[in-house]
């Protein structure tokens, strides 16, 4: 259930709701918005009368959820979610879509790495992606750098000024990605990994999770409800493409109506990957525009310095020249949108009716 607290309510009144919850056996979790305190509580619903919590003082409304999807979705959280980095970069709400960019894996040389990443911030872009732990169909394929990859990305990280997305594939590195990563991705194959979301609860690193290849929405939201329900809140969501009866032309179906979904049932921050989404480098500037349109937070793309001998995904990674040229593009896209500082219309709605 959620409780909506009055606007003017005291930090006494929503501690004596909070503990009579937690004193029922319910989870809590506290919503401080800039109008209203919402206090999701999860829990059995038997142990306690809703009309006894709507006569505390304080208390506006009470509300059953109804969304299997209860700390990820609007419910127990109108306002949109921004996740803030330590050099002052943010991601969701009426934000400035970011860029994340870099080859699908980190390769031997560090040169080439370096030179997509230089090429990024001189692009604009706030992100650099690169996987050294890669998920790959067959065990003969390249299987990333892995610890040697993370501390190329680091020093790259550390010469440009870019922040770091990488991936996770077991629980067991995630001490060593939370040392280098700024953002851990949880790639398309493990989204339904439930040990591996579980742990990401316990760490307070932004989790960026990409939608499983054949998962519909709701189990995509319930994948971000694991992490946030386990501890952490900064969680991402990267629609990424699902399965395709096309092959002859994409790798995958990008379902960009995800995007404007997304946003109307969660607060998360929504990042498309258009290289995924399609397996073509010619689809990533139209598909890549087209989510920004939707409303998407940012977009994940994937360059090369070499595409034709790339170690994983040449086909759909832009090279160092046709990055800067759709990047530019991109960018007066980004320029051209109107993300201005209204909240949302279901926060202006709560606001309204106080
Ligand atoms: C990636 O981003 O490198 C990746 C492997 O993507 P996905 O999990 O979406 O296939
Ligand atoms: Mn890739």
């Amino acid at each position: 259930m959620i409780v909506v607290m009055e606007p003017k309510a005291t930090e006494a009144q929503i501690q004596k709701v909070a503990n009579y919850l937690e004193g029922h056996g319910f989870k809590i979790n506290l919503n401080r918005g800039e109008v209203l305190t919402v206090i999701a509580a999860i829990g059995d619903k038997r142990m306690v009368s809703t009309s006894v919590i709507n006569s505390f003082e304080g208390v506006h409304e009470v509300k059953l959820i109804q969304e299997p999807y209860k700390l990820a979705g609007r419910g127990a959280h109108p306002e949109d979610t921004v996740i803030t980095f330590e050099n002052g970069v943010k991601i969701g709400g009426s934000e400035k879509p970011v860029l994340m960019v870099g080859p699908c894996s980190v390769e031997k040389e560090f040169e080439g790495l370096l030179e997509v990443a230089v090429a990024a911030k001189e692009m604009g872009c706030e992100f650099l992606r690169g996987g050294a732990f890669k998920p790959r169909t067959s065990p003969y394929d390249f299987q990333g750098l892995e610890e040697k990859g993370l501390q190329y990305l680091h020093e790259a990280s550390k010469r440009t000024g870019l922040l770091v997305v990488t991936e996770v594939m077991d629980t067991i590195d995630i001490p060593l990605l939370n040392k280098y990563a700024d953002v851990i991705q949880v790639g398309a194959r493990n989204m339904q990994n439930f040990k591996l979301l579980k742990a990401l609860g316990n760490i307070k690193k932004p989790v960026m999770i990409k939608r499983g290849p054949s998962a519909n929405i709701r189990e995509f939201l319930l994948a971000a409800e694991y992490v946030i329900f386990n501890g952490n809140p900064n969680v991402i969501l990267c629609e990424r493409g699902i399965r395709t009866f096309d092959h002859d032309f994409t790798r995958n179906t990008l379902d960009l109506a995800a995007v404007p979904i997304l946003r109307k049932y969660s607060h998360l921050p929504v990042v498309v990957d258009p290289s995924h989404g399609t397996g073509k480098r010619y689809l990533i500037e139209p598909m890549g525009k087209a989510a920004l349109v939707a409303g998407a937070h940012g977009l994940m793309y994937e360059v090369h310095h070499d595409p034709d001998h790339a170690s994983s995904d040449g086909a759909q990674s832009l090279s160092i020249p046709q990055f800067k040229e759709i990047t530019k593009r991109i960018n007066k896209l980004i320029g051209r949108i109107d993300y201005d500082n209204k909240a949302t219309e279901r926060q202006q709605k709560i606001a309204k009716e106080n």
